[in-house]
């Protein structure tokens, strides 16, 4: 059976050649030289000793090098090791099961009928437990929400489970599990997973946008991921869109919270209907050409647009994913999206690309079974 491969401690230039691998992988051995700008002779001899231990293996067809020895591209083994990533909303527990490359394996989902801390942390465990029947074991577990983390073990206030002050989830999940867990915020781990295994892979600098209950946002700027308790606080959510726009619980008028969240939406279709409306009701409304469900759903396209431009203007970012359990809004009316985006942009501001993306919702726990592995991988 399969030991757990060790990733730390490596000697350094050791460890960037299996991260490269793991992230870009399989890789031949020119092209690692090539962007780790080593020689062969030092990539000869750091490799020996990943492919002794299993870290690394040698995968692929056989390319000639010329010389008639063959030359088989490095690769990691992803069954080598298995994560669960686990994701919290107020009233379900997501897990999915992945292997060292993040691939979802499995997926499992329980209601979360108490919220309490330590009734939340069976739930998980009990997760945990189903997914790691299916694999000989786990490495680590990652566990994300909506909230203020601290050292990617405590989760502060966080508002959709009712939590007031500091939860240490990391420990109660820890203790009942018997494994490394990682706490990480929600869209942290989701910028996470698009930086190493997704759209942002390669991409020095992008943002993501999520909508839906609730807005999230998060910037990687040079490679690397801005990272702010901040991005748990949502302070996007505020920020001004619309000056004739409804109001948000902080009774700002128009801003993103007021204007884009699923809840906001409902309330305003439902306000000119007089009766309650679901969210995809909404949205099939406005797409049906009902007149109160098209202004209200144009109107949130329209800041939208102007949410992305202004993301666009003030981070410089080549890249803007977009996603959420509300996606649906801005795919329906994607073309007064991006028309808004670009009466938003100066004429000779760079091109930005807008990947308008539907997801699927166990995309934010697959995040947090990548920090999970983003930790094992680069400690922390
Ligand atoms: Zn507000």
């Amino acid at each position: 059976m399969s030991e757990q491969k060790s990733w730390l401690p490596l000697e350094s230039t050791a460890h960037r050649v299996a991260v490269e691998v793991l992230v870009h992988g399989p890789l031949p051995r020119s092209e690692i030289a090539r962007r780790l700008d080593l020689s062969p002779a030092t990539l000869s001899r750091v490799t020996k000793p990943l492919l002794d231990a299993g870290l690394l293996i040698e995968t692929g067809p056989q390319a000639q090098n010329g010389l008639g020895r063959p030359s088989l591209p490095l690769d990691v083994d992803p069954s080598s090791q298995h994560f669960v990533g686990v994701k919290l909303t107020a009233d379900e527990v997501h897990g999915v099961l992945t292997d060292l490359r993040a691939h979802v394996l499995a997926t499992e989902v329980a209601p979360l009928a108490d919220r309490r801390p330590a009734a939340v942390a069976a739930v998980i465990a009990q997760i945990v437990h189903r997914l790691s029947g299916l694999v000989p074991r786990l490495t680590s577990v990652g566990v994300s929400a909506g909230g203020i983390v601290d050292d990617a073990a405590t989760l502060k206030d966080s508002a959709y489970l009712g939590w007031e002050g500091t939860v240490p989830l990391a420990d109660l999940v820890g203790d009942q599990t018997g494994l490394p867990v990682v706490v990480v915020n929600d869209v942290e781990a989701w910028t996470e997973a698009e930086r190493w295994f997704g759209d942002g892979r390669g991409v020095q600098s992008f943002a993501l946008l999520t909508t839906g209950v609730g807005t999230g946002y998060s910037v990687v700027t040079h490679g690397q991921p801005t990272t702010s308790r901040d991005v748990g606080v949502g302070v996007a959510g505020h920020i001004p869109l619309d000056p004739w726009g409804p109001l948000c619980r902080a009774g700002h008028r128009g801003c993103a919270e007021a204007m884009l969240t699923s809840g906001s939406v409902c309330a305003a279709v439902g306000v000119g209907l007089g009766r309650v409306v679901t969210y995809a009701e909404a949205l099939g409304l406005a797409r049906d050409g009902d007149p109160v469900a098209r202004t209200v759903v144009e109107a949130a396209a329209r800041a939208y647009g102007r949410l992305l431009a202004l993301i666009a203007n003030l981070t410089f970012v080549e890249l803007i994913i977009a996603s959420g359990d509300g996606v649906d809004l801005a795919l329906d009316w994607e073309p007064v999206v991006r028309a808004e985006f670009r009466a938003h942009r100066h004429p000779l501001a760079s091109d930005v690309t807008l990947l308008i993306k539907r997801a699927p919702f166990t995309e934010w726990a697959r995040g947090a079974a990548v920090v999970a592995i983003m930790t094992h991988v680069m400690g922390q």
